[in-house]
């Protein structure tokens, strides 16, 4: 069958062309197996015609797989060879389909040009993969829906529930903006260069954050101090963050926490309200 995807020998082709040699401070694993860039745009389970944003185009892989299936796809990069070349890439490939590239940082984005996109898939890299996800739910509501490749703890704690062992600030602050859940492995042996750690794919589906009185970055800085201090009961944990452990047991007691309990059983919503029955407000 011919396809417009990137397999290993085009891959490796392209990357000596354009002398590209992956960084591990960029995070830089390349996909060059079509049949798991074709799963990850069938599991994304995007709308006809969709808008995607993805972060972190590297060659292509994944794009060409995006607009490949119809999607428009504004794409972000920030390593500037890679950004030069994949209008190029994508014009051989995939003629006449929608892309726009950003060279830029996902971490510090200026507004994007052109439409807004409604999802975000991507194959992230992964030193920087939680920071970008919860930048980019914070600073584009127009996404809705997001599929991303993390590392595989990194996937398990983006997804874990209240209770789990590896709940944790990252499991809170995307509940804040989206229900998440796992959607999948993906084997090593489909990067180019093999990463040492194993890949999981995270479903992200927006939807309102908790009501409270509390802003955003009080709830998540209410978090912040539960988790600084896991093992410890909120009443200790949070004794810096009310003023004392008995200022932070009357905040507990107002938000209906049982102050012995321990920042990991609480859910996004009891963050909200405990957030707004800080002292300090
Ligand atoms: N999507 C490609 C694929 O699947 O083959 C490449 C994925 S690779 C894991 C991560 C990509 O993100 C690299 O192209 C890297 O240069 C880029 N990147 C790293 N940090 C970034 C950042 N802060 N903002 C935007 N792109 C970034």
């Amino acid at each position: 069958m011919t396809t417009a995807l990137l397999g290993p020998a085009e891959i490796r082709a392209l990357a000596d062309r354009l002398g590209v040699r992956p960084t591990k401070t960029l995070g830089q694993n390349f996909l060059h197996d079509p049949n798991t860039i074709r799963r990850i745009v069938r599991t994304a389970d995007l709308a006809p015609g969709e808008r995607v944003l993805e972060v972190g185009p590297g060659l292509g892989s994944l794009t060409l797989g995006l607009l490949e299936a119809g999607h428009p796809v504004t794409a972000v990069e920030i390593d500037p060879v890679l950004a030069a070349a994949l209008p190029q890439t994508v014009a051989e490939r995939v003629p006449a389909a929608d892309l726009t590239v950003v060279l830029g940082d996902a971490l510090r984005l200026d507004p994007l040009p052109g439409p807004p996109p409604t999802a975000l898939v991507a194959n992230l890299p992964y030193n920087v993969a939680v920071p970008v996800v919860l930048n980019l739910l914070a600073a584009l509501p127009s996404l809705q829906r997001g599929l991303v490749m993390v590392q595989a703890e990194v996937a398990e704690r983006l997804a874990a529930p209240p209770g789990s062992k590896v709940y944790g600030v990252p499991s809170v602050k995307a509940a804040w903006h989206a229900a998440t859940t796992r959607a999948g492995a993906v084997p090593r042996m489909v990067f180019w260069p093999v990463p040492n750690v194993d890949s999981g794919l995270v479903r992200l589906v927006r939807r309102d954050p908790p009501a409270t009185t509390a802003t955003r970055d009080e709830v998540f800085a209410a978090v912040d101090a539960a988790f600084a201090q896991r093992r410890k009961t909120l009443r200790a944990a949070l004794a810096g963050w009310a003023g004392s452990a008995a200022a932070a047991e009357d905040a507990l007691r107002a938000a209906g926490i049982d102050p012995s309990a321990r920042g990991e059983t609480l859910d996004v919503t009891a963050f909200a309200r405990l957030a707004a029955h800080r002292p300090s407000r």
